[in-house]
């Protein structure tokens, strides 16, 4: 079992003594003093005890609430309409898969000190129950986005995926900016009911990043409405199905909804044979995952590579650049136009 963390940091202090919560980082780690309660709280998680109530303490200047999120774009939409009323945390450590990770006993403590928690649901974060039930917090606010959306049922080639979707529905909704417009509203609305007085400049900021989100959405319909090929052979897990039903485009996805699904090599041929067929231009591949599979793919049918990222998780990399999901969005577009020969 993971030991607790015990350093000092410039963190915020919590308004529970003993505990700092470093806001400024992406994935947020609390840490913690060696005091009397502190043990006593260590003590009770050790033995799987149920947290006491907190000692009440007068409230902070500074962010009013704690939020804990399960996938980067998450984390960012709500980053944007919470503003400086909240801390914004993301569970996953950079480069971690969403679909493989594990929570440790660390992440359960995490959520002791959190106000809400949100995540996509769907299947998408398959360890989310056993987080939350973990914790042992019924007064934790919990917000499903699957649950507030028009989900689509998964493609009909992917009837035994694992891990993602296993709930029959497709998680990957924050790759159709009209939907991450939606998803702004939702976390608008859940915020104000957890803190009413913010209510107007979480409606006010929500309004500020659709605005963003509708540029991207026409830059997208834009850029992708007069292309040679509307096919975009994928060496990833089926992560793009609403985007490519968003801009009328077709998904040929090489893993199935999960990037541990890997194909047989029957079903790579045949992908093989489809690309020569479509003459593709790009097989696109998902970073970390499919990168020399698209390339004896593109070997075989003379063409090119590009990655399309998913966005579920940024690498330490891209969390030291400070890349946005808008960015990652972007980087999309721009490999699009070029793979699909759009004008
Ligand atoms: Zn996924």
């Amino acid at each position: 079992m993971p030991q607790p963390t015990l350093s000092f940091n410039s963190g915020r202090v919590d308004s529970r003594p003993g505990i700092f919560y470093n806001a400024s980082e992406n994935s947020p780690r609390i840490s913690m003093l060696k005091t009397p309660l502190v043990s006593a709280l260590l003590l009770a998680l050790s033995a799987g005890g149920a947290i006491a109530a907190p000692p009440a303490f007068p409230a902070e200047e500074g962010p009013a609430i704690k939020i804990m999120t399960t996938v980067f774009p998450l984390a960012e939409i709500t980053r944007a309409v919470a503003g400086a009323r909240a801390e914004v945390g993301l569970i996953l450590p950079p480069g971690a898969e969403v679909h493989t990770w594990q929570p440790r006993f660390g992440d359960v403590r995490k959520l002791s000190s959190l106000d809400a928690f949100i995540y996509i649901g769907s299947g998408l974060e398959p360890w989310a129950g056993d987080l939350l039930r973990g914790a042992g917090r019924p007064a934790l606010r919990v917000l499903e986005i699957g649950r507030t959306l028009p989900l689509a049922p998964l493609a009909a080639s992917d009837p035994d995926d694992h891990a993602h979707g296993r709930e029959g529905a497709d998680p990957h909704v924050w790759l159709d900016p009209v939907l991450d417009q939606m998803i702004a509203d939702r976390i608008a609305d859940f915020l104000s009911a957890l803190e009413p007085s913010g209510a107007a400049g979480f409606r006010d900021r929500a309004d500020a990043f659709k605005s963003v989100l509708g540029g991207l959405d026409r830059d997208f319909q834009r850029s992708l409405s007069n292309c040679r090929s509307r096919t975009f052979i994928y060496c990833g897990h089926s992560a793009f199905a609403y985007l490519a039903r968003r801009y009328g485009l077709e998904q040929v996805a090489v893993f199935g909804a999960s990037p541990d699904a890997a194909p047989t090599p029957r079903e790579l041929a045949s992908v093989i044979d489809k690309a020569k067929s479509a003459g593709v231009r790009t097989v696109f591949f998902e970073p970390g995952i499919g990168e020399k599979m698209a390339r004896m793919i593109a070997a075989g049918a003379g063409a090119d590579t590009r990655p399309l990222s998913a966005g579920h998780n940024l690498t330490p990399a891209e969390t030291a650049a400070g890349r946005t999901f808008i960015d990652i969005m972007r980087t999309n577009l721009e490999n699009l136009k070029h793979g699909l020969s759009c004008r």
